[in-house]
């Protein structure tokens, strides 16, 4: 009834993309942050974040400073890293991704998180099927994300952006995240199955050798998940019911 397979007993979650259309605040917030950083330093003429192809390359789901980093290395500029401690927009690593932070709280504040129901619909399934569910996430903001959309309640477990930084865990699509996911719900990777819309999630899910990788296709990129090691594409969690 839930599309998997028989051994199935856990369902590992990414939050981004397949529960929540959180994309394009991230995508809106590393834009203003780096638009105004660019625009200090080169003055009107600046060349701005380009929020499609640039959020793709260079910041979607990696971590924050190595986003910071990697979008600002693309243009030729070096920055210190400074410290967690350094004032919001302040002209370091640092400094710049809890500028980022800053906008992507005060925007989740005005406009709240927008769910995709399928998903909310597909996780309470699974849940009263008796499945364990969990978030596995690199957003640190995931309590905060889970809470202002009102799902926190429907997941066993959470794995994010902070446990990983506690934890030393690697980033996707290396699969440490989604196996200490399965980890916490007290499951093998033989019986968790895992949900994602990135390719490096998917990647990691194969990785990881879990019994089902659901690659959840947002942007037509359906070919590209199945070759990333998706088992199955769907558009939506809801056609899996
Ligand atoms: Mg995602």
């Amino acid at each position: 009834m839930l599309g998997l397979p028989d051994a199935a007993t856990a369902c590992l979650f990414d939050m981004d993309g397949v529960l929540t259309r959180t994309a394009t605040v991230h995508a809106a917030a590393w834009k203003q942050m780096f638009d105004d950083f660019l625009r200090e330093r080169d003055g009107d003429s600046f060349t701005p974040f380009d929020q499609e192809a640039d959020y793709d390359t260079y910041v979607d789901g990696k971590r924050r400073e190595d986003g910071t980093r990697s979008f600002l290395e693309s243009r030729g500029i070096e920055l210190p890293e400074g410290s967690p401690d350094d004032p919001a927009g302040a002209a370091t690593i640092n400094g710049l991704s809890s500028r980022k932070n800053e906008l992507v709280l005060d925007k989740l504040r005005e406009n709240g998180v927008e769910l995709y129901d399928g998903s909310v619909r597909y996780v309470r399934a699974a849940r009263e099927a008796g499945l364990r569910t969990a978030v596995v996430s690199s957003s640190a903001n995931t309590a905060q994300v889970l809470d202002a959309a009102g799902i926190a309640d429907l997941f066993d477990a959470r794995v994010d952006g902070v446990t990983a930084k506690e934890h030393d865990l690697a980033g996707k699509p290396a699969p440490d995240m989604f196996l200490a996911g399965a980890e916490a719900l007290g499951v093998p990777p033989s019986q968790a199955v895992v949900f994602e819309d990135a390719l490096s999630g998917v990647q990691a899910g194969r990785a990881g050798g879990f019994v089902f990788v659901v690659g959840v296709d947002r942007v037509g990129q359906a070919e590209a998940l199945k070759s990333h090691g998706a088992d199955t594409v769907v558009k939506d969690l809801e056609e899996l019911l």
